[in-house]
């Protein structure tokens, strides 16, 4: 689905440039799990922000289910971010002053999607991220793992082909970056 053909990344500044890709080249699978390993300032973060479209390459394509990144306009990337893909992030990214539930249905609320007409499905997405329970708790009432847990359902709800996560469990304790993991690697079984 996803291909990178020379795909480089130079951020400039007027000081100095810094070459983070070098003519990279890789084609994702359709579906499983694929980790991206190196030391800090390799460069992961740069090629998943490229391949989530919240960035652009200096160089070379990235081809999504054929069609090249290059060629779409911001209405395109838009929709590309918003309905294929999902994100987690190191640091959550959570509305502190929210509940568990209201973090899940506010990226429903951010698509124009009524949350009442998909409450079902958000209780089942909280219960799939073993949240259930915790639903009315706020930010600073549940765990690191457990917040972790919540952007991963938050990305869910999207029903989003590729979930994109940034050292998800950078933050995280030993037994959390198991739960955090086994969820991911659950999930890459249909995605
Ligand atoms: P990683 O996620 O593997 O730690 P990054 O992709 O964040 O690596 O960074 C790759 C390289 O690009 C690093 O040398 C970093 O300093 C540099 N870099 C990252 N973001 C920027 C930026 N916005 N402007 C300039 N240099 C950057
Ligand atoms: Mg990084």
């Amino acid at each position: 689905m996803i291909r990178l053909e020379n795909v480089t990344k130079i951020y400039a500044s007027k000081a100095q440039s810094c070459l983070a890709l070098d003519h990279i080249s890789l084609t994702l699978p359709n579906q499983g799990f694929v980790a991206i390993l190196g030391p800090s300032g390799c460069g992961k973060t740069t090629l998943l922000n490229l391949l989530g479209g919240l960035d652009s390459p200096s160089e070379g394509t990235i081809f999504v289910d054929g069609k090249s990144m290059n060629e779409w306009d911001e209405k395109a990337l838009d929709s590309y971010r918003n309905q294929q893909v999902g994100f987690v992030f190191q640091n959550y990214y959570l509305i502190p002053h929210l509940s568990v539930y209201e973090n899940i249905a506010l990226s429903l609320e951010l698509h124009h999607l009524n949350v009442k007409e998909h409450h079902e499905e958000i209780m089942e997405i909280i219960e799939k991220v073993g949240l259930k329970g915790k639903e009315n708790r706020k930010m600073n009432e549940i765990s690191g793992g457990e917040r972790q847990r919540v952007a991963i359902a938050r990305a869910l709800i999207k029903h989003p082909k590729v979930i994109i996560a940034d050292e998800p469990t950078g933050n995280l304790d030993a037994k959390n970056r198991d739960i955090v993991i086994d969820i991911l690697k659950s999930l890459s079984k249909e995605r």
